[in-house]
């Protein structure tokens, strides 16, 4: 397949660095590909940046029949543009199409593409502290048809917005709900595709836990309410007497690239780290005994987000005294330092652009 390119006429002015946000500034170019039964994918293009038009029937707009992806593209200190295990979000992305019913998209084709995008973008990758530009790859059903069947129509592209620094006023821990009345993905569901539908299930449970004042829900199973999942766009660790916990991938919980990167960097740091079903009656009855020394979550977007503060029906658990923990803190400079180029990257998970 051959990937055309068509330059945009005008170029948007780029945005301060210094004032970048998340998720509101997109750059010059995406990519589109498109699928048919007759062509399979085919027509993949590099072209200007443009808004879509779609008949209302789309179908992904009925049914959510639709994966995406998130990664990021860093600068390092020399000027060059690098990845973080990018391999491994186009894996994810085609285990997300299976569960869906999307037809799979050749993994390595799609990353050759992304990075020839990247090349036409270079200078949107900004190279203040922390910033970088982060990439969504979509898929959407596109047949315009009513009616629950799989679509026979798609497309896929890939968009790029430059964000700022997650911690830019220095790390700061969340508060998160524990919440008994509602879960986000059972066995046998799709909680381990990143698919709109899970996350349009999650925003009631948010909002409540908003309203209480904490800033994200922590999940647990959709079967008994009682085992530890995740966090909205999160895995969760949690350090208890010295070991490194993480809930187990059962199916309902999303593949997290960055929790993989913490639990083989634990490993190769020889710490003790279990991936096992981890309760809630566990999790209390080690901060009761003072043993709880942390939580954090990991996804790309913070790479490690301390937890201060966790509640549960009416308790409310302080966390390592509200601040951050060592861990968390040797988790998360080890991650950002290979993705800006100023750590070895010794387990291949960089690839340059
Ligand atoms: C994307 C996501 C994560 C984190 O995955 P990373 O690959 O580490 O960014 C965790 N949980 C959910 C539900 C997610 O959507």
């Amino acid at each position: 397949m051959q990937l055309t390119i068509t330059k945009a006429e005008q170029f948007k002015t780029k945005p301060d660095e210094a004032k970048l946000g998340f998720g509101t500034i997109f750059t010059d170019h995406m990519f589109n590909m498109d699928y048919s039964p007759e062509n399979g994918w085919h027509n993949p293009r590099v072209e200007p940046y443009a808004s879509i038009d779609m008949d209302p029937a789309t179908m992904v707009l009925h049914y959510g029949q639709g994966v995406f992806e998130g990664l990021k593209a860093f600068r390092t200190e020399a000027g060059a543009v690098q990845l973080f295990r990018p391999k491994d979000n186009f894996k994810r992305m085609n285990n997300s199409c299976r569960l869906i019913c999307i037809p799979q998209i050749d993994e390595a084709f799609a990353l050759d593409a992304l990075k020839q995008l990247l090349v036409i973008e270079k200078d949107w990758v900004p190279s203040a502290p922390g910033t970088s530009l982060y990439i969504r790859p979509t898929i959407y059903a596109a047949d315009p048809f009513l009616g629950v069947r799989a679509s026979h129509t798609y497309r896929f592209f890939i968009i790029l917005s430059p964000v700022g620094a997650y911690y830019a006023e220095g790390f700061n821990p969340v508060k998160i709900l524990v919440t008994k009345d509602h879960v986000r993905a059972v066995r046998g569901g799709v909680g381990e595709a990143k698919t709109p539908g899970n996350y349009a299930a999650s925003l009631f449970a948010a909002e409540q836990a908003h309203k209480q004042g904490y800033t994200q829900v922590l999940w647990l199973d959709g079967i008994e309410q009682k085992y530890v999942e995740e966090v909205g766009a999160m895995n969760i660790f949690f350090v208890i007497d010295g070991e490194l916990i993480t809930p187990v991938l059962d199916g309902s919980i999303l593949h997290g690239i960055t929790r993989d990167a913490v639990v083989a960097l634990a490993k190769a740091w020889n710490l003790s780290v279990a991936e096992r079903k981890i309760g809630m009656d566990e999790i209390i009855d080690a901060h009761a005994s003072g043993k709880l020394e942390e939580i954090f979550g990991s996804g790309t977007a913070a790479v490690i987000s301390p937890v201060g503060e966790i509640k549960y029906g009416d308790k409310v658990m302080t966390i390592g005294g509200g601040g951050v923990g060592p861990m968390a803190k040797k988790f998360f400079g080890a991650i950002s330092d290979m993705q800006y180029g100023k750590a070895e990257d010794l387990f291949g998970w960089i690839e340059s652009v």
